[in-house]
């Protein structure tokens, strides 16, 4: 291994774990002109095999963490790629105690962005400035260029976009990292961003099923038909490597390789911290929640096989019609909008809660490159928020507005059509039934906030005036003001 004892100081930036998301990171930098990267891993193995791999990249490599802090220049900046948690913790807790005030640590780890609200508060009684940054794009974007979503504050943006904005990846000429707010802004925005993906791959999962099952569809030709999406306004990472997914011939039974994959879809983390903050923040993302679900009822097989066992017959598969790809483009695409919506209406109400003054222009332009949902769609997102930030919801955005009414029909058709024939679509339906519940006239919440007044007394407010109003349920029935 190197010895640092000549390089103290040398460095501008240090990685600290060096597992796959930490060396290509390191990489990454270290591969970008004016960067000098000081390495550390806790146990020396992965560090070896990083400098025997590309030492040709000039790392400064430490076998202690002393070594290494020695290693950076002031103000010394260290990302810590380590496994979230407890590790992130334990490597924070050794790097504060040798770090001084003014200097960075950036945590570019999957963390709660709560746990990134305590550690900066924690460290910043040391001066010490902490920094959460969300990183997307797996290992593949760790080293050619992710999307980055860093929080903290202004001042530690400073020193460190340079050094992020460097590696980066680049969108429309654009470097796809931005100051997204305050301590913990930057996980939470990641958090929306994975949550949003969970979306987007459900809603291509059931169109996917749908071509199988009523348009009856080999996955090759179903491969050919994504492909084709993919050069219209669904073009995303997504849909490209689904094509790929579905065009894969599984070389041991020689048949796809999706009939070969069992059929119960796992979650980490993100997707399930997006609903549930969500739900506190009081933000219907139903979309991701459906997509979270669904993954948790793909993975009951004991329910799936009870319910299977009491069957008599299951609904006849409705006629495929002429228009039916075209009507699961545009049912998709209807979804989609409303998925984006919502998460976008969670970053709102986070920035909300928590006082983080959030552009969320520049968060669709951060995700046009180098993450899981970079899409030829957010450009439109973009457009929408430059216009005007004040939006309520991005379905008022006129070009919003204008693709929903597009495929408005060809969506109501698919909802019904995959319900008629007993095929589950609980995002494609989710997000139609939530974009009818904003476009009601009435809804039925009126009935339940009687129902909440009569076993509560939870009152209610009425149409023809101000005032909170009880009716007396178990007395006279009149209605009294209860201000
Ligand atoms: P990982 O498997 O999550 O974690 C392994 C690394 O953490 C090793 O370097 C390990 O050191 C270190 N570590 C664990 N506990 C430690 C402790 N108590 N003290 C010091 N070091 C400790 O690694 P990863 O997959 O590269 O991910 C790193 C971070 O990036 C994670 O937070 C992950 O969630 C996030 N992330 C991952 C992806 C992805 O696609 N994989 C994408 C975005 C973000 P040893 O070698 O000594 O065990």
């Amino acid at each position: 291994m190197t010895s640092t004892d000549h390089a103290a100081g040398s460095a501008n930036i240090g990685v600290v774990g060096l597992a796959v998301m930490g060396s290509n990171l390191a990489r990454n930098l270290a591969s970008r002109e004016g960067n000098t990267v000081a390495v550390f891993n806790r146990s020396p193995e992965k560090t070896d095999t990083l400098l025997e791999e590309h030492g040709d990249l000039g790392f400064v490599a430490s076998k202690s963490i002393e070594d290494f802090v020695a290693s950076l220049a002031t103000p010394r900046t260290a990302i810590v790629m380590v496994q979230a948690g407890k590790g992130t913790d334990a490597v924070i807790d050794q790097l504060a105690d040798l770090f001084e005030e003014g200097d960075i640590i950036l945590d570019g780890g999957n963390a709660n962005f709560q746990d990134t609200r305590r550690r900066e508060r924690d460290l910043a009684e040391k001066g010490i400035n902490f920094v959460g940054v969300g990183i997307s794009g797996g290992e593949e974007g760790a080293l050619k260029g992710p999307s980055i979503m860093p929080g903290g504050s202004a001042k530690a943006y400073e020193t460190i976009g340079p050094i992020l904005a460097s590696i980066a990846a680049v969108a429309e000429g654009e470097p796809c990292v931005t100051h997204v707010g305050e301590d913990g802004a930057g996980h939470f925005v990641k958090m929306i961003h994975n949550g949003i993906e969970y979306a987007d791959m459900q809603l291509i999962a059931e169109s996917y099923d749908l071509l199988r099952r009523i348009g009856g569809h080999e996955p090759a030709q179903i491969a050919d038909v994504f492909a084709e999406w993919n050069s219209g306004e669904l073009e995303s990472y997504l849909i490209e490597i689904t094509a790929e997914v579905l065009r894969q011939v599984d070389a041991k039974t020689g048949g796809p390789l999706v009939d070969s994959i069992l059929d119960q879809a796992g979650s980490k983390g993100t997707g399930v911290w997006t609903v549930q903050n969500a739900v506190g923040l009081g933000v219907p993302v139903s979309g991701i929640a459906e997509a979270v679900f669904a993954r948790a009822v793909s993975s009951k097989p004991d329910q799936r096989a009870a319910v299977r066992a009491t069957l008599q017959g299951r609904p006849e598969v409705q006629e495929r019609t002429d228009s039916f790809e075209d009507d699961v483009r545009k049912a998709l695409y209807a979804s989609k909008v409303v998925a984006y919506a919502q998460g976008f209406d969670a970053i709102v109400a986070g920035a909300a809660e928590y006082d983080w003054d959030i552009d969320k222009s520049a968060i669709a332009k951060i995700w046009r490159g180098g993450c899981i949902i970079r899409a030829q769609f957010l450009n439109r997102i973009v457009d929408a928020y430059a216009k005007d930030a004040g939006i309520t919801t991005l379905l008022e955005d006129d070009f919003f507005a204008a693709a929903i009414r597009d495929g408005e029909d060809a969506w109501r058709r698919i909802v019904a059509t995959a319900a008629l024939s007993g095929i589950p679509v609980p995002g494609f339906a989710s997000a139609l039934s939530y974009y009818d519940s904003l476009a009601s006239e009435r809804l039925p919440a009126a009935l339940v906030q009687g129902q909440r007044d009569f076993f509560g007394a939870h009152t209610y407010q009425r149409v023809d005036g101000e005032g909170t109003f009880h009716t007396l349920w178990s007395g006279d029935r009149s209605e009294v003001t209860t201000d």
